[in-house]
């Protein structure tokens, strides 16, 4: 059994030091507990990804600028040794955003132990703080339509995404005990992003999160999460040109992020006859037909939807998805 250290002060350094320093000023995974006027916590975590470094300069400049914490603050610092090696997470290590819902790893033992520790802490909300690869908007996910997780989501931005799965997620898991939000803060060092992100962890020090008036919620944009798109991973990928590739998608697709595709739209080739790009839904259905038409190679969508995470790196691309696809999901604020 690995204990987590808990800390109940700020290391010597952590206010000012880089995400690849992390590794030796810590030494590992930890939780920082700063305690607050009120027993109530925050619980943020951050670098769970260990090259999605904004979560860290977010959690700096807040205690940079605040002397007193209205409220116990909860710091979860994830995955420091991919940090130290600037990588999402290394070989051999588990998806620190995977580890949530059980397991046999060392890793999973940590994470239980982050789960019960913030759950006897009265946490009151709980936010994890990402980055992307491609070109996105500013938006935050949810995991359950409620009230609160939309007001929460919409501190951050009007963009919210609403997902099922992976249900292996730290959010996920932590809104069984509280309002849980995602934020993907744009690429590493976003200053938007940041300042977003500061943003939500001040409304969730300051502000009372149960009450939730119409007018907070009704301009969000809700998207949902239906469907991943795949193609197999031995696939040759290109862009704009159609030499020695399977799969040729338009260049600069990633600017589709967010933005509705009508039907008809040309999504990109199927060059080969043994490759084919697959749709597949929550329950690992194949739905590639309700999505797209293939008619002498060309894949053209049949249906309006949204992607999101296209990216224009092929090892993402092959190693995850190609994206997700998303459509509008309605809401009235009274679920
Ligand atoms: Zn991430």
């Amino acid at each position: 059994m690995v204990d987590l250290p808990v800390r109940k002060t700020l290391p010597d350094g952590f206010l000012s030091c880089r995400a690849d320093e992390l590794q030796s000023l810590l030494g590992g995974a930890c939780l920082i507990h700063l305690r607050g006027r009120t027993q109530q916590a925050v619980v943020v975590s951050i670098l769970l990804h260990g090259n999605e470094v904004s979560g860290l300069t977010v959690v700096q400049n807040l205690l940079q600028q605040s002397t007193t914490l209205p409220r116990d603050l909860l710091i979860f610092v994830g995955n420091t040794r991919a940090a130290a090696a600037g990588l999402r997470r290394l070989d051999g290590q588990p998806d620190y955003n995977r580890i949530w819902a059980g397991g046999e790893l060392k890793e999973h033992a940590i994470a239980q132990q982050v789960l019960d520790y913030a759950a006897s802490c009265n946490p009151i909300a709980a936010v994890d703080i990402h980055n992307n690869t491609g070109r996105n908007p500013l938006y935050a996910c949810i995991n359950h339509v409620d009230r609160r997780f939309l007001r929460l989501a919409r501190s951050f931005s009007d963009t919210i995404v609403f997902f099922s799965e992976p249900h292996q997620i730290f959010a996920n898991n932590m809104a069984r005990y509280c309002p849980a939000v995602t934020l993907e803060c744009g690429q590493p060092g976003d200053r938007l992003g940041i300042e977003r992100a500061l943003h939500t962890l001040e409304y969730c020090l300051h502000r009372e999160i149960s009450d939730v008036a119409n007018e907070d919620i009704d301009k969000v944009t809700l998207f949902h999460t239906v469907a991943r798109m795949i193609v197999p991973p031995d696939s040759r990928i290109a862009f704009g040109h159609t030499e020695n590739a399977d799969f040729v998608f338009p260049e600069g697709f990633d600017a589709w992020n967010f933005q509705p595709l009508p039907v008809g739209s040309h999504f990109g080739m199927a060059l080969s006859a043994d490759k084919r790009l697959c749709v597949r839904n929550d329950a690992g259905r194949d739905i590639t037909g309700d999505y797209f038409s293939l008619e002498n190679g060309v894949m053209k969508t049949r249906k309006i939807f949204s992607p999101t995470m296209l990216t224009l790196d092929e090892r993402v691309m092959l190693q995850d998805c190609v994206g997700y696809i998303m459509e509008r999901y309605p809401h009235d604020g009274t679920h």
